[in-house]
């Protein structure tokens, strides 16, 4: 067992809050997390190495993990924590810099995701690994109220974000994890979801667009989001008519598939 706190303080490491850090060190959640994300014989794509602990736990686990990682001053961390490990590989990228197509082809097969993922780019990142043809499923740790909107079917807390993974996955809420697990604590607390895709879904940058016309402005209409986008008011009518909303219909309530279907009728997806 590693003392990762004494790790830290051997390096002098300090957290930095503008880069989400928010470290687990108990093994027996590390390990759920693993187990949870379906690490077993995997190629493994984790985002946020931090000083390691998760990276650990994935590692004894899956066949080979390449973990992306901001801050260089955990990179001698890295180098102790995980040094037993030949199935490891770092990269110092930005993965949201690299673009999908990018991680893609540097990973080179099929992979899972499996992370604690720094809070402040959850959504965009949980966007960009939709949209990876070789990426089969997401699990992640994300704020609870972000958790809530991923896994929404309608309603409230259903958005762009819900649509999305609705529309080629199927997310669950595996469990809560309480803000006093993290050092150092967070505000609130967090959950980890899990979102399996569908066999050959895939997420076009087409539908990425529609979703984020349709929620524009959550409040509004469908009709005013996408006539405001300059689509023709009687075609959005027609559609929302043959789908059997009223003309006042929100997006929320509709649903990932009756929104992508909407998308389809209106031929921009
Ligand atoms: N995996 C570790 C754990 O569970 O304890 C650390 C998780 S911490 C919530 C998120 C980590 O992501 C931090 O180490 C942070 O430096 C890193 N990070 C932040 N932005 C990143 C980015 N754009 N790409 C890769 N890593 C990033």
């Amino acid at each position: 067992m590693i003392d990762y706190e004494s790790v830290l303080i051997k390096h002098r490491f300090k957290y930095k809050k503008s880069l989400g850090q928010n470290f687990i060190f108990d093994d027996d959640i590390l390990d759920e997390i693993a187990a949870a994300g379906g690490a077993d014989g995997k190629t493994v794509v984790e985002i946020g190495a931090g000083a390691g602990t998760l990276s650990r736990a994935i590692a004894k686990r899956c066949k080979r993990l390449c973990s992306f990682e901001i801050d260089e001053t955990l990179f001698p961390i890295l180098g102790e924590t995980l040094s037993e490990f030949d199935n490891v590989q770092l990269f110092s990228n930005d993965v949201t810099e690299l673009g999908i197509e990018t991680v893609d082809m540097l990973i080179g097969e099929e992979y899972i995701v499996i992370a604690n993922l720094p809070y402040y780019i959850t959504t965009p990142l949980i966007f960009l690994f939709l949209r990876s043809e070789n990426c089969k499923a997401i699990t992640c740790l994300v704020q609870k109220e972000v958790a809530d909107r991923i896994c929404a079917e309608n309603g409230g807390d259903f958005g762009a974000l819900s649509a999305a993974v609705r529309a080629v996955a199927e997310p669950e809420t595996v469990r809560v994890i309480k803000s006093w697990e993290f050092t150092p604590q967070p505000d609130v607390d967090s959950a980890l979801v899990r979102i399996v895709k569908r066999d050959g879904a895939v997420f076009s940058d087409e539908l990425y667009s529609f979703f984020k016309i349709c929620f524009a402005q959550k409040r509004k209409t469908l009709v005013n989001n996408l006539t405001t986008a300059g689509v023709e008011k009687q075609k959005v009518l027609d559609a929302l008519s043959a789908l059997g909303y009223s003309p006042t219909a929100r997006a929320e309530e509709l649903g990932a598939q009756n929104l992508k279907a909407l998308g389809e009728t209106l031929k921009m997806v």
